[in-house]
This record gives structure tokens, sequence and C-alpha cells, in this order.
């Protein structure tokens, strides 16, 4: 295989097939290491740890922080200025958010709005057009063609020092936060340093790596469509529930700089309530929502959509201005020719098929052939049900031109003619 283009430009490794010589050029094995293989030998590791209940608890919530640096932090307040964090609020995210082994604020940020700017198109880092589990973690195994970059403005994220910092010092970060932490914090705690690092670090950092990528797989593969779906992120609780409530992933590509992801306050989202109660202590500002009524009409015209295509399916007979106009005096002619034919607010219909079925009788439609009778169907006799009207409609064979008889018009034209002749 040639690794040269006709034009002498060298092929980008991406842009050439897998052999058993080159495949791994196609890895990349930082991100590998830090996904996969660490994650690997924690579990090896963690069948020969004795699992303490103090470290348990201990991993549990420090998976909550880290996790909560990775939806709050990275996601909410970096990736979508979805609301305003002091110092204090921002120092602390982006310590357990590195802690979550995912990244820089700004590696991890810039690829996400390029994920929102181009979702399911080839510069989506992780479209989910090229397959789930490439959407969960193959994007970040495989070298990725730069030709293929969507490019997003992070100048915001460049002035603040805090993002600058941890970008600088991602290293130590991880190795801090994402292991030593945890560590130190078991073993000078309860003596535990073994487990803290097995449990409350590596096994920790795994579980939050896979409820991250999630959002970029299962919640653009599961669940409803309430507001849009043209393209394919959903709704779903069992999202939520793996996310700390970034399972509302439909909502959330529609309006993306709200601070919630769950509108209803019966739905999962602890993040969203995290922001809210910093709020509260003072730490965070400028909580950003979308107007409900401009929510309301995403959801409306969603709905309408679907309503739309439900009813393209039915018949609904000819449309009106599709059907041949008929004069008067030929519909009666037809209709004396043997055509059970009706007129009806001025439109003619064909009920041969229909008197034998006809739930009133078949007397009392044989007597309305030939004759205009709108009057009759809509209550002179019977007021019709709505499904009647329907099925009448798609018996629909002509319109009478100017628009319909009225019998009684017609009789005292005839009286009225025959009085001067
Ligand atoms: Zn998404
Ligand atoms: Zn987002």
């Amino acid at each position: 295989m040639t690794e040269t283009e006709p034009d002498g430009r060298k092929l980008h490794i991406s842009e050439q097939p897998f052999t058993l010589g080159n495949w791994h050029k196609h890895v990349n094995w930082v991100n590998t290491s830090l996904i996969l293989i660490v994650p690997f030998f924690g579990c090896i590791a963690a069948f020969y740890t004795e699992l303490r209940a103090a470290t348990a608890a201990w991993a549990i919530l420090y998976y909550f922080w880290t996790g909560l640096g990775i939806t709050a932090g990275y996601h909410r307040l970096w990736a979508h200025r979805s609301y305003e964090a002091g110092l204090p609020l921002r120092i602390f995210l982006a310590c357990v958010g590195g802690g979550a082994v995912q990244g820089s604020v700004r590696w991890w940020s810039a690829k996400h709005r390029a994920h929102h700017r181009w979702t399911d198109t080839v510069k989506d880092p992780y479209s989910v057009m090229k397959g789930v589990w490439y959407s969960h973690f193959m994007w970040m195994v495989l070298k990725q063609n730069p030709k293929n970059r969507g490019r997003t403005d992070i100048s915001d994220l460049n002035e603040d020092p805090i993002v600058i910092w941890q970008h600088r010092n991602y290293g130590i970060v991880i190795l801090v936060f994402g292991m030593l932490f945890p560590m130190v914090v078991a073993g000078l705690g309860w003596g535990d340093w073994k487990g803290g690092l097995i449990y409350a670090g590596i096994l920790r950092f795994l579980f939050v790596q896979q409820a991250t990528f999630c959002v970029n797989s299962l919640a653009h593969w599961l669940g409803e469509q309430p507001f849009d779906d043209r393209n394919s992120p959903r709704d779903h609780v069992v999202t939520a529930l793996v996310t700390l409530g970034e399972g509302y992933h439909n909502f959330h590509h529609e309006f993306p700089s709200d601070y919630r992801n769950a509108i209803e306050w019966w739905q999962y989202d602890p993040t969203k309530w995290s922001i809210w109660v910093w709020k509260q202590l003072g730490l965070a500002t400028n909580l950003k929502q979308f107007r409900a009524n401009e929510i309301e009409k995403g959801r409306v015209q969603q709905l309408q959509k679907k309503i739309d295509q439900k009813r393209a399916k039915l018949d609904w007979g000819v449309p009106l201005e599709q059907l041949p106009v008929v004069d008067w005096d030929d519909f009666i002619a037809e209709a004396q020719s043997g055509k059970a034919l009706v007129a009806i607010a001025g439109v003619v219909h064909d009920v041969t098929d229909f008197i034998k079925e006809h739930p009133g009788g078949k007397t009392l439609i044989s007597s309305a052939v030939g004759k205009d009778a709108t009057a009759i169907f809509n209550g002179g006799v019977y007021s019709h049900s709505n499904a009647a009207h329907n099925l009448l409609s798609t018996m629909r064979v002509g319109v009478i031109r100017g628009g319909g008889e009225v019998e009684i018009w017609r009789k005292s034209e005839k009286q009225m003619s025959s009085q001067y002749t």
C-alpha cells in the first residue's frame, strides 16, 4: 500500500488501512493507556486487594466529586458557559475534573464545542454516525485525521487562568487528583493506602470515564426526541442515571447554554441540583435558563411534526383542488344513469359501494341519490359524526361548478321560470 497520494502528499495514518505492520501506529497510546491499559491493570489488582467499607464509601463520594468536575465543571461551566463560577469553585472543579482523567478542560471543551457545532458530521469528534462504540471510546483510541478537525472558538477558555494552569500541568493534575489524593485520604484516614489507590483512584476513574463516555454514545442512541429529531441526541432516564443527569440530551442539544439538562423537578439531574446549591452558597452566579415559552415551542413543533407524519399516512380522500369540476345537470344525468351520486356541500360523492353498509339503512341513503343532501347529512335527518364526515371525504369524485346547488333555490327557479313561460 502506498503511503503517499498521487500529488506526493504523505497520507495520514488514519487514511491508511490497518496492517500487521502498522496497527500500532493507528493507536493513540497516551489515551489508550489512560482509558484502557491502566484501568485494566487496576481491575486485575482489585482481585488481590480487599475492599474495605470506608474505602468503598470514599470511592463513591469521590466518584460524585470527580463526576461533577466533568458534568458541572468541564461541561456546563467551561464548554457551555451556562453559569459563572467564582475562583474557589473553578479551582475545585478543575482539580476534581482533572481527577476524572478525561483530558484537560481546554482540550475537552474544544472537542465538546465541535461536537455541538458539527453534530453527526465528519467534523463531530465523536460522531455516533461512525458507530456507537466509536462515539463511546474508539475516537480516543485511534489517531484522528487532522483534516477532519472541527475548529471552534475557545478564546474565552484561553483567558481563564485556571483553565490555562490546568492545561499546562495536566500530567501532574491527573497523577495527584486521579490517584495520589484518593490514596492519601484512605491511607491517612484509615490506613488503606493500597485500597485507596486501586478503588478510590483507578477503578473510580474507570467508572467516571465510562459514565461520561455514555453521554457521547448512549445519549445519541437510546431514547426519545421530544424537541428535535433532525439529529441523533436523545433523552433517556437510564442515561441520566449513569451520567449524573446528563441524559436529557435532546433537550441539551437544543438549549445547550441552559444550566439544566432535566427541566422537570422530578427528573434526575444532580448536576443541576449542585449548581443550584452552589448559587445559594454564593459560589455560582448567573445561572442561564431558556424561557419556558421557547422550550414549549420546540416541544409543540416536534409534536406537530410527528402528527403531520402520521396524518400523511392516512387516506383523507382526493384533495378538493384535484377533483374534476362538473355541472349540476351532468351530476343529475350521471345519477339517473345508475351511479349512486350524492352532492353534499358542493362536492359529489360516489356512494355506490357504501349503500349496503350505510349504518342508517339503505333507504335513507338511496333517497339522497341525485340530490343535494347537504342539509340531510348535516342534521336535516341526522347530524353525522366526525367519523362519518371523514369516511364521506374518501368517496369524493367531483366538485359542482359554482360551489353547489341547493334544492329549494333550484325549485323556486323552476317555478319562477314556469310562471313566466
Ligand atoms: Zn451530544
Ligand atoms: Zn454539551
